[in-house]
């Protein structure tokens, strides 16, 4: 078993999750790329490798139960153990017209949303929860999204996508008690608006910047906080 850390990011091979690896491997971790197209998920382990950090590639797509359990076979095989996962894959869903409109909701929609955003980190976290337990101080970051608060959003908006953040915070609610007793810390982190091709590069914040507070929350003390909401300025109610 290596003495360095390792995380494994999903979606890892551009915008945030890119930019959140990036930022592990600055934190002195070895980085596991999760991601679902092998051309896409090689160019971003050789792009990490060329700024110094220490990745490996691992095919996971988030929708499928065969490939997370894969995946944590390849990770085991690589390190023996995983001491950070980052559950970034989402996805908004069709936005252009009214699918996402309450009264017109477009089911399909909901169940592809629900099935990456919700579903999917269920199935990556419950993968590699045996290998997080082998770690000396595993975390888990589950990118949610304050678009999920119903304290914050007053108004209808993206009627897919807000309610899976909202049922991604509160699964990390259910996690961190489950996981109390142990040593793994859970936690969900909103990245703030930032220019990706999901918000079609229309946004104020770099992916750096909407790293940093997971990479934060992926690195928290062992008295760290456990179930909580955050963004880079601090809790979020949800
Ligand atoms: P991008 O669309 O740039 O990246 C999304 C990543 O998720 C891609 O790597 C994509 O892979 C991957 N992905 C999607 N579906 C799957 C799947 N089934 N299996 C594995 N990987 C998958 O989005 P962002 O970087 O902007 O978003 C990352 C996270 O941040 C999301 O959870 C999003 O909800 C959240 N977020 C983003 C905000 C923003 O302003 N950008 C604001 C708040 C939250 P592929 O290239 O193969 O499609």
């Amino acid at each position: 078993m290596s003495d360095r850390r390792t995380a494994l990011v999903t979606g890892a091979n551009k915008g945030i999750g890119f930019a959140i690896a990036e930022g592990l491997g600055a934190a002195g971790f070895q980085v596991a790329v999760g991601a679902r197209d092998d051309a896409r998920r090689e160019v971003a382990v050789e792009r990490l490798r060329a700024a110094g950090v220490d990745a490996f590639g691992v095919a996971l797509d988030v929708t499928t139960d065969d490939s997370p359990a894969a995946a944590a076979r390849s990770i085991e095989q690589e390190t023996g153990r995983l001491d950070v996962l980052v559950n970034n894959a989402g996805i908004a869903g069709r936005i252009e017209d009214d699918a996402q409109d309450p009264t017109t909701l477009d089911l399909d929609v909901v169940r592809t949303v629900l099935e990456t955003n919700v579903l999917g980190v269920v199935r990556v976290t419950n993968a590699m929860l045996p290998l997080l337990q082998r770690a000396e101080s595993p975390r888990i970051v589950n990118i949610s999204s304050d678009m999920g608060s119903l304290t914050l959003r007053t108004g209808p908006i993206l009627a897919a996508y807000a309610p899976s953040k909202t049922m991604l915070n509160a699964l990390t609610v259910q996690y961190a008690r489950r996981l109390a007793e142990t040593k793994v810390i859970i936690n969900a982190a909103c990245p703030g608006y930032v220019a990706t091709d999901f918000t079609g590069h229309d946004a104020p914040r770099t992916p750096a910047e909407g790293a940093a507070i997971a990479v934060r929350l992926a690195t928290l003390p062992d008295d760290g906080p456990r179930g909580g909401f955050f963004n880079e300025d601090g809790p979020i109610p949800w």
